[in-house]
């Protein structure tokens, strides 16, 4: 192995892991990790969006939060690794898009020239189809769109990771290595919320901090007559996050147009911005929002 080889070149930190080669690993895999490291490298906040089960909003919530950072900004990143359930070209009308692969690296779509986008789903032959993916080729797609992606420099990757606490929401969080944190989406009711803590649990035992709970779907004011109906109950999300001990970032309502705009492929929070439901999205991300400002605290302090 050259010198070239030895350093992967992206920092001069003399202690980087990416820096040494394991004994038990082969010279193959070192330059695999030192190509993951390098890509990673070059994003200052991974933040991993979680969810204990499927249709609670995890996909919404990963778009919007993208959406109001871009719109803050700074350079965002949205990488969908929900393998089973891509759904992230479909809520921003990116569905016929097809990323172009040049020597091995992989362009992402660029949304409303803001996002750098990435799906599983830009590769499936029809929208339609499923794919029945064995565990070692989901963790070797997972690897190659952290890894092959041509993201440049970033300030957020927001990563809509697959729902539950399985191999792939572990296969992204051990992939992505130093993850700022995890956001983790809940819907108010009791059988949700058995879910998310056990996201929680996963995130402390996997050594992720955990951003904070969003509970979404949380009550409904009928536009008719303005009475408030909690229809998945309200409040348990901030509940267990008292007793879990971790951040809540607040209650996101249920609300038509989120269906609508997740449907013709806009993010809520663009096209409504200033309603109830897109103020409630933007105070769920500000403490994402002041991230930055803490690394850069932190770097001023050192
Ligand atoms: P997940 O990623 O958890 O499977 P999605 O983000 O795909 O869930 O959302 C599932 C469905 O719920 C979508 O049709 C979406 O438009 C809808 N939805 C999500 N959040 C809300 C909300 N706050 N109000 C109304 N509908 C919502």
């Amino acid at each position: 192995m050259d010198k070239e080889q030895k350093s992967c070149g992206s920092c001069g930190e003399s202690d980087c892991s990416a820096k040494k080669q394991a004994p038990d690993e082969s010279t193959q895999d070192f330059l695999d990790r030192q190509a993951l490291h390098r890509r990673m490298c070059q994003v200052q906040h991974k933040i991993l969006v979680l969810s204990g089960k499927g249709g609670v909003g995890k996909s919404t919530v990963a778009v919007n939060m993208a959406m109001s950072l871009a719109m803050a900004g700074k350079k965002v990143g949205l990488l969908d690794v929900d393998v089973h359930g891509p759904s992230i070209p479909k809520l921003l009308g990116l569905e016929d898009y097809r990323p172009a692969i040049v020597d091995e690296s992989i362009t992402p779509i660029l949304f409303d020239n803001k996002i750098k986008v990435m799906s599983l789903g830009f590769f499936l032959p029809k929208k339609d189809d499923a794919v029945i993916w064995r565990g070692p080729l989901k963790m070797s797609l997972i690897k190659q769109f952290l890894r092959d992606v041509e993201w440049g420099k970033l300030d957020y990757l927001v990563i809509d990771s697959p729902p539950g606490t399985g191999d792939e929401p572990l296969s992204v969080a051990q992939l992505v290595g130093d993850a700022s944190g995890a956001v983790i989406v809940t819907t108010p009711q009791d059988l949700a919320i058995a879910d998310v803590r056990r996201s929680v649990t996963f995130c402390r035992q996997v050594g992720v901090r955990v951003l904070g709970v969003i509970e979404n779907m949380s009550g409904f004011v009928c536009p008719t007559c303005g009475t408030r109906f909690d229809i998945f109950k309200s409040g348990g999300g901030e509940r267990m996050a008292r007793e879990m001990g971790v951040p809540f970032l607040g209650r996101i309502p249920l609300d038509p147009g989120v269906v609508t705009t997740s449907d013709s492929g806009e993010p809520f929070c663009r096209k409504f911005a200033g309603t109830e439901t897109a103020v409630a999205f933007a105070e769920a991300i500000k403490p994402i929002l002041s991230l930055s400002a803490e690394k850069e605290a932190a770097v001023r302090l050192t």
